[in-house]
């Protein structure tokens, strides 16, 4: 069996490849939220203060590069306005 064969991903019984791991989903209560932009110094690919004056996220699964910016975003928010949750549903911290 050729080298790249063997490292491929291999297929579930059921057809299905596994599922990715390691899945991080960012939120954000708005009501809490007092845009001071912490966040957004910290993590600048998933948050964003726009024009108006509101955060809005630039997405909402957090990839595996920068969870841990997004991981510290979420630490230093003043208002502990984002929360990250894992694959179970579960927040992280
Ligand atoms: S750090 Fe917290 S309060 Fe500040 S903009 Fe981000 S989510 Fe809002």
């Amino acid at each position: 069996m050729k080298k790249e064969e063997k490292q491929g991903v291999r297929p579930e019984p059921d057809g299905q490849s596994k599922k990715k791991a390691g899945v991080v989903k960012v939120t954000v209560d708005y009501d809490v939220c007092a845009s001071t932009g912490t966040c957004v110094q910290v993590c600048p690919e998933v948050f964003e203060i726009r024009s108006d004056g509101f955060l809005y996220l630039f997405m909402e699964e957090v990839p595996a590069e920068l969870q841990k910016k997004a991981i510290e975003a979420e630490d230093l928010c003043p208002t502990g306005a984002i929360t990250l949750v894992g694959d179970d549903g579960k927040p992280l911290r």
